[in-house]
């Protein structure tokens, strides 16, 4: 894609970005990572959740709301290595169909992608280009078997380059991801930098894609990245919870919180309070108060 710079949007570098052109106004949709697809049907949260988890029902609960489905493209590459092991792309589409008609309000569902960390590559043994191809492909081909339910394109890369080549890898199959409602940007959430990932989001919006959705954000980068975010999801929560004692009220029920939806729609709420409390990216000086810096979750 050939596009001239933005010069309200400079792709600065270091963690504090100024708003520009494109910058989120709205608050970003934030999902809630959870194992749990029974919470689906009383959740006050939009959810995010694994295919990996859901396949194996008979029958699924209704959602409350909103949802987006996760291909569990991370635990897949990570164990195997391949997509050889996991649903086949028909299988992945009709179960996409059986939870857009029987669960509902599936807000989207990522394709079969090909993460870029340098330990998955390790482990597939393929380049970044590789990669690259194949998520691509699976988003053409997924979109074709399910008949135009919402599968987002995923931006993988591991440098900010690759992130642009998977762009014009995109154009070249005829998907134009500045006019995509959503785009997926991987394998951001196991960075060390959370200033990496504001500068990758900040090119991405020079080069016109806007509604970007952060998977596994860490938290702090969700801060200073928020407004560079249409949405996000995290299960961080549940890996703070089981270094913790449980709730009050949870004692009897279990030892911690990990699987508990009380402390899950708890973090959420205070994760989306802290956000909504920030004055904007021009007063960006911020991380969340202690106790927020949880390690990464998410499944990429
Ligand atoms: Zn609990």
């Amino acid at each position: 894609m050939t596009r001239t710079s933005s010069p309200m949007l400079a792709p600065a570098p270091g963690p504090h970005h100024g708003p520009g052109a494109g910058a989120n106004i709205r608050p970003l949709t934030f999902y809630l990572g959870t194992h749990q697809p029974g919470w689906l049907d009383a959740a006050p949260v939009p959810l995010f959740i694994s295919d990996r988890r859901l396949r194996s029902y008979k029958t699924f609960p209704r959602a409350a709301r909103l949802w987006a489905l996760d291909s569990g493209g991370f635990t897949e590459l990570a164990r195997y290595g391949t997509w050889d092991h996991g649903p086949t792309p028909a299988g992945y589409a009709r179960q996409i169909r059986r939870y857009h008609d029987e669960i509902g309000h599936l807000a989207w569902a990522a394709p079969q992608d090909w993460m870029c960390e340098p330990f998955i590559l390790a482990k597939t043994g393929l380049t970044v280009v590789e990669h690259q191809h194949r998520t691509v492909a699976s988003v053409v081909q997924l979109r074709d078997l399910t008949d135009g339910l919402p599968i987002i394109p995923v931006l993988q890369g591991w440098t900010v380059g690759d992130y642009l080549r998977c762009i014009s890898l995109y154009e070249r199959a005829g998907i134009d991801l500045t006019a995509e409602p959503l785009v997926g940007v991987g394998s951001v959430c196991r960075r060390q930098a959370t200033t990496q990932t504001g500068t990758l989001l900040a090119t991405l919006h020079e080069h016109g894609i806007r509604r970007l959705h952060g998977f596994g954000v860490k938290i702090t980068g969700l801060a200073r990245s928020a407004y560079l975010l249409t949405s996000a999801d995290s299960t961080a929560w549940s890996f703070a919870a089981r270094g913790q004692p449980p709730l009050p009220g949870c004692g009897t029920r279990h030892k911690n919180c990990a699987n508990c939806p009380r402390y899950a729609y708890r973090w959420h709420h205070r994760v989306t309070a802290s956000l909504a409390a920030q004055p904007g990216p021009q007063l960006s000086l911020f991380d969340f108060p202690t106790g927020f810096d949880f390690p990464t979750g998410g499944s990429r």
